[in-house]
C-alpha cells in the first residue's frame, strides 16, 4: 500500500500502487489539469481505494476519458478514474508520500507533449499509450 495526500492535507487516502504502469503522461488534458508541462500518474489497484480522511472533500471533474479530483480546499491533483474504479485509477505521484522507490518507466502522449519540452529518452517514449493500460 503506498499513501498519499493534497497539499493542505485535509485529504489522505492509501491505495495498491502497480508500480510498473507509471508513466509521464504529456497529454494537453494532463498538463491542463495539473498546470505543469507533464503528469507523472501512478497506476493503481482502484477496488484497494480508501481515505483515512478528508473524503467528503474530494471533487470531481468529469472529462471526457475519465473523471479527474482534487481538493476542493487546496486544489490539488490527484487521482483519475473511470466510472467504475476497477477499470482504471491512476494517482498523481507526487502527492504520495515517503521514500516509496517508483520512477516513471515510460513517456506516454508525446504526440501532444507542450512545445516547449523535450522528453528525456532514458525511457521509452510512445505517441499514445502502451499497450496494456
Ligand atoms: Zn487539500
Ligand atoms: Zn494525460
Amino acid at each position: 500500500m503506498i499513501q498519499g495526500s493534497c497539499q493542505c492535507g485535509k485529504i489522505v487516502y492509501q491505495v495498491e500502487a502497480i508500480p510498473e504502469h507509471t508513466y509521464n503522461c504529456h497529454c494537453s488534458a494532463c498538463r491542463k489539469a495539473h498546470g505543469a508541462t507533464f503528469a507523472t500518474q501512478l497506476f493503481a489497484k482502484g477496488e484497494t481505494l480508501t481515505f483515512l480522511q478528508g473524503e467528503d472533500l474530494l471533487s470531481e471533474y468529469v472529462g471526457e476519458v475519465g473523471i479527474r479530483t482534487f481538493c476542493s480546499n487546496c486544489g490539488t491533483r490527484l487521482m483519475n478514474y473511470a466510472a467504475d474504479k476497477s477499470h482504471y485509477l491512476s494517482v498523481a505521484l507526487a502527492s504520495v508520500e515517503g521514500d516509496h522507490g517508483i520512477v516513471p518507466v515510460a513517456h506516454c502522449n508525446v504526440e501532444s507533449k507542450a512545445l516547449w519540452h523535450e522528453p528525456s529518452e532514458d525511457i521509452p517514449l510512445f505517441q499514445g499509450f502502451p499497450d496494456g493500460i
